[in-house]
């Protein structure tokens, strides 16, 4: 089992009213909400209008490769400066993830999802391989995790048996999967078991927004996470067509980092900032939404 720390005291016990009612939201979630991370939506909910917009990073990675250039102590003061409130965790091995999960605090809510990789050219294969079936209820074993992913996944590779498998139990652990997959794959996906949760790495990376839009409208259990859409805005501004999509969506889309190499660690508050300034452009309740809220109703309300 990934041990739980002990529960930090609470610095904002004491906040305004905007900062209650969101304690009161936090705990008509029920179950999954325990103190500390009642606590944690706290920072985001008590954030001034004047200050930064907190952050919820649902693209991040801790690879091998990191956990060597980036200590984590290093990884929590660059997380700590950017505002981020919280992240999704995964790493190649896992080891990086439960060392994340591990330092979690009223400061930073981890969640942590399970990659099916030991190795980087698992990628290629993980998909009609049985061990890595095995490696993913191995270490969802350990406890804590509430996905699976991010994962790539593309074409007919989804039709694979042990993708079906992964399908089923994702659906009866009532845990997300984060796909970095091709429109086909997502159909599929959803045709192994329509009561799936999906995150969609990237919105399908070069998927348009009329065409992300019908998928959203098609499938209520999907949602969009932002990284690599730079296309979103130009110079701060939201372009009409996503404008348009994050209006009519305002609770179906996550920012990421995704820290998928050192270099995306090196630019992380370049990214954050890309991100501050086109949610800075949007109607204050919707950059809210995809900023930190969809996150917090997403992992705290288990069940939707
Ligand atoms: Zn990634």
């Amino acid at each position: 089992m990934i041990p739980d720390p002990p529960s930090p005291p609470c610095p904002h016990a004491s906040a305004s009213s905007e900062t209650r009612s969101l304690l009161r939201l936090c705990q008509g979630f029920g179950g999954a909400a325990g103190g500390a991370l009642v606590c944690v939506l706290l920072a985001f909910g008590s954030a001034r209008a004047a200050d930064p917009m907190p952050i919820f990073d649902a693209h991040l990675h801790y690879n091998a490769e990191a956990q060597e250039a980036f200590p984590l102590a290093s990884v929590l003061a660059l997380l700590r400066e950017q505002k981020i409130g919280g992240i999704l965790a995964n790493s190649r091995p896992n080891d990086g993830t439960r060392a994340l999960y591990a330092v979690r605090s009223p400061e930073l809510w981890v969640v942590p999802f399970i990659r099916p990789y030991v190795v980087r050219p698992d990628r290629y294969t993980w998909f009609a391989d049985p061990a890595i079936y095995a490696l993913i209820e191995r270490e969802f074993a350990r406890g804590g995790y509430q996905g699976i992913g991010e994962f790539h996944l593309f074409g007919q590779d989804a039709a694979s048996p042990w993708v079906q498998k992964m399908v089923d139990f994702a659906v009866k652990h009532e845990i997300y999967l984060h796909a970095h997959s091709d429109a086909e794959a997502i159909e599929l996906l959803f045709a192994h078991n329509p009561k799936v949760k999906i995150i969609w790495a990237h919105s399908g990376f070069t998927t348009a927004p009329e065409l992300i839009e019908q998928y959203l409208r098609r499938y209520p259990r999907l949602w969009g996470e932002l990284s690599y859409r730079d296309e979103v805005a130009l110079a701060g501004k939201v372009k009409p067509q996503w404008r348009r999509l994050f209006e009519r969506y305002p609770d179906r889309f996550l920012l990421g980092s995704d820290t998928w190499v050192n270099e995306r660690w090196e630019q992380y508050a370049p990214i954050i900032d890309s991100y501050r300034a086109w949610l800075d452009d949007l109607p204050r309740a919707v950059a809210e939404g995809i900023a930190h809220r969809n996150a917090a109703a997403l992992f705290l309300g288990a069940k939707r």
